[in-house]
């Protein structure tokens, strides 16, 4: 299948005649309206681009992270990565994510959890490849998550 952008693929899926999840209804005209998946949470830095593929290269906004486990904040940062994710594509070139995040220590000394990666519950799930637009997307035009393209439909 060929890629396209957000709007062409939210434009297949509701002329097709798969049925779309009311949640996933209700979130994708709203994300496909801005460049960042949620511009709250993450800030562009730079865009690079190559012959195949255009990279958003950016940075999370919070000072702070929840710990998942004691569900108290934390400012403490422990260290940064760099996650690379595929967002959704633009005019048939691929778009990806890298994602300069940071890992923080709990500052609850009564918790188990030491080290926490910070979330982006709106942008991409803990161990997800994509954002969670471009599930949202591949589930409207009914491509099982997680495998591979059906090349005959149902
Ligand atoms: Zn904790």
């Amino acid at each position: 299948m060929k890629a396209t952008d957000g709007a062409e693929l939210y434009n297949m899926a509701v002329k097709s005649e798969r049925s779309i999840t009311p949640e996933a209804k209700n979130s994708f005209p709203m994300n496909i309206t801005t460049l960042l998946a949620d511009p709250s949470a993450i800030s562009l830095n730079y865009i690079r681009s190559s012959l195949n593929t255009i990279t958003l290269v950016v940075k999370t906004n919070a000072s702070q992270a929840i710990c998942p486990r004691c569900h108290r904040s934390s400012i403490r940062v422990h260290s940064r990565y760099i996650r690379r994710v595929a967002d959704l594509p633009w005019h048939g070139i691929a778009v990806k994510l890298e994602l300069h995040t940071r890992r923080f220590r709990c500052q609850n000394s009564l918790c188990t959890q030491r080290i926490f990666c910070e979330r982006l519950p709106r942008v991409v799930a803990h161990y997800a490849r994509k954002t969670i637009r471009l599930n949202t997307a591949l589930e409207l035009i009914g491509f099982p998550i997680g495998g591979e393209a059906s090349l005959h439909g149902n």
